[in-house]
């Protein structure tokens, strides 16, 4: 465990930051923490370094500060990156890099606890919120930050569906709850809901779907075509990969879409035969067990067809 306001005692300016494309757990994460440090250190300047986050997250409480910018000089005495590494923040690495302090929140299995100065990384946290809940500590809540965490938290583990659901995590959502937040209304505004254009999107991908490897794969693709007729952007395919991978037999699914000519953003899920963690980190990505990502460059062929060897190395019976 760290001691958050002892690494903090100095510092006259502390950013936080969290990975590009912020899930709701980076988001709860973030505005967890920054609210805390806001109360607790009155005379510290505090500053969120995020890629703005979709819109469905528009009521947790620090999402006005999640910009997608930031651009004064500032040498940050301490700079705090949640649910990520530190080459994964975009923009907020460079400062991250200067600054005179480094802590990393993390449960990422693929963060090897290297990037900065004081780590707590722990791989077996349903969400890197969860960690943030020990750090504040359950004295400290009050229902903002309840709010914010318990977001994250039910954006890692699918609504307490996910196999990274533990014990744990569930009394830590029983402690939320007293808080009294509309949790039914956070659950149905930003994990269930989808507008019209992204279910039409999520139709689409599940019926170009293709099931390999004698059933145990499914992938499907988003190019920048289909982006463009529905004006769509990454925030839209939420929830498309876990779709696939409750296709009955599948064991691992694979989602993509196009970032750049002949450029993927990969998001991989397995039902627990496969460490898609491991098929992610081989091409330069990473994650979890069982949800991972990855970039990867080359046409949707080549890139399934580099996949499904990672893939089937781990079926051994298969080639
Ligand atoms: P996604 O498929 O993007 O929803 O990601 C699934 C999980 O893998 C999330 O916990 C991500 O934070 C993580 N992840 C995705 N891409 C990467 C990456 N390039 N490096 C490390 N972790 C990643
Ligand atoms: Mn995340
Ligand atoms: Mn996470």
């Amino acid at each position: 465990m760290i001691n958050i306001l002892n690494e903090c005692k100095d510092a006259k300016t502390i950013g936080i930051s969290g990975h590009v494309r912020p899930d709701g757990d980076c988001v709860g994460s973030v505005s967890a923490l920054y609210q805390f440090l806001k109360k607790s250190l009155k005379n510290t300047e505090i500053e969120v370094l995020l890629e703005e986050p979709s819109g469905v997250f528009s009521d947790v409480p620090a999402y006005e500060l999640m910009t997608g910018s930031y651009d004064k000089q500032t040498e940050f005495d301490v700079f705090i990156i949640l649910d990520s590494v530190m080459d994964r923040i975009g923009f907020a690495e460079e400062y991250a890099k200067k600054a005179k302090k480094t802590i990393n929140i993390d449960h990422h299995i693929s963060n090897e606890g290297i990037d900065c100065d004081v780590n707590y990384i722990v791989p077996t946290a349903s969400s890197c919120a969860e960690l943030v809940y020990e750090v504040i500590g359950e004295e400290n809540l009050d229902e903002q930050i309840a709010k914010s965490i318990y977001i994250g938290i039910i954006h890692d583990c699918g609504v307490f569906q996910y196999s990274n659901t533990s014990p744990k995590t569930l009394r830590i959502a029983a402690n939320l709850l007293e808080y009294g937040f509309d949790f039914p209304k956070l659950i149905d505004e930003t994990f269930y809901e989808k507008t019209y254009v992204q279910n039409q999107i999520l139709g689409r991908a599940l019926l170009e779907s293709i099931l390999f490897m004698d059933g145990k794969c499914i992938a499907s693709m988003i190019d920048r075509k289909l982006m463009e007729f529905y004006n769509a952007t990454s925030k839209d395919f939420d929830g498309i990969v876990n779709q696939l991978r409750i296709v009955k037999g599948v064991e691992c699914a694979i989602f993509m879409y196009e970032i750049g000519t002949l450029e993927y953003k990969i998001s991989l899920r397995s039902c627990g035969a496969v460490d898609v963690a491991k098929v992610a980190s081989y091409f330069g990505g990473g994650g979890h067990v069982r949800a991972a990502g990855c970039t990867m460059c080359g046409t949707y062929y080549d890139v399934l067809n580099n996949l499904s060897k990672e893939i089937a190395k781990q079926f051994p019976n298969m080639d």
